[in-house]
């Protein structure tokens, strides 16, 4: 399961990964589509705006669902219809609990 907790990571401030990579996956809607596809990334927030390496590192939303859910490729995943389940599973069905992050 450490595994999973360590590639859910490469959903966030993916910007750079995901424009590297080749394919990309969903694991809300485990659609797996082009870099070129998403359209959207969010932006910064107060909770990172200290931090000289979130300039570059939007969050990529997935261009099917709107998540913040995808992982490129290039961070060492095999993006597969397998992997993108087994995210799924612990990821929104499971054992993980995601903490938004502090409003403030
Ligand atoms: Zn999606």
């Amino acid at each position: 399961m450490s595994d999973l907790l360590a590639a859910a990571r490469h959903a966030h401030s993916n910007q750079a990964e995901i424009e590297g990579s080749i394919v990309c996956g969903c694991f809300c809607c485990m659609q797996t589509f082009a870099p070129t596809e998403i359209l959207a990334w969010s932006g910064l927030d107060l909770s990172n705006f200290d931090n000289p390496d979130a300039a570059s590192a939007g969050t990529a939303l997935c261009p099917r669902c709107g998540s913040e859910a995808v992982i490129g490729d290039k961070s060492g995943y095999r993006i597969d219809p397998d992997f993108l389940a087994r995210m799924n599973e612990a990821w929104f069905q499971r054992t993980i609990i995601r903490k938004p992050a502090p409003k403030t």
